[in-house]
């Protein structure tokens, strides 16, 4: 991926936390769980119950990093092919 700023080629890894990595327009008391009902709020990471995880690249020279997010229903996929 070229980094939006510079054009240069990104660095791809991955972005992890303690708990499920979310998007929202407004930071909130309660941030540990995004409200997925809300429009505003997008879970990003998959594998949420073990490692929260999304691939994601990183531009050290302009330090912007661009996240990678999984459809809802894909991320259910996931999870139900791993429990068999
Ligand atoms: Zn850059």
């Amino acid at each position: 991926m070229k980094c939006p700023e510079c054009r240069k080629e990104m660095q791809e890894g991955v972005v992890q936390s303690a708990g499920p990595i979310f998007f929202t327009t407004k930071e909130k008391k309660n941030w540990l769980f995004p409200n997925l009902a809300v429009k505003d709020e997008i879970l990003l990471s998959s594998r949420n119950w073990v490692r929260p995880t999304c691939r994601a690249y990183c531009c050290a020279n302009c330090r912007k990093v661009v996240l990678e997010y999984e459809e809802p229903k894909n991320r259910e996929k996931g999870r139900a092919a791993r429990k068999k």
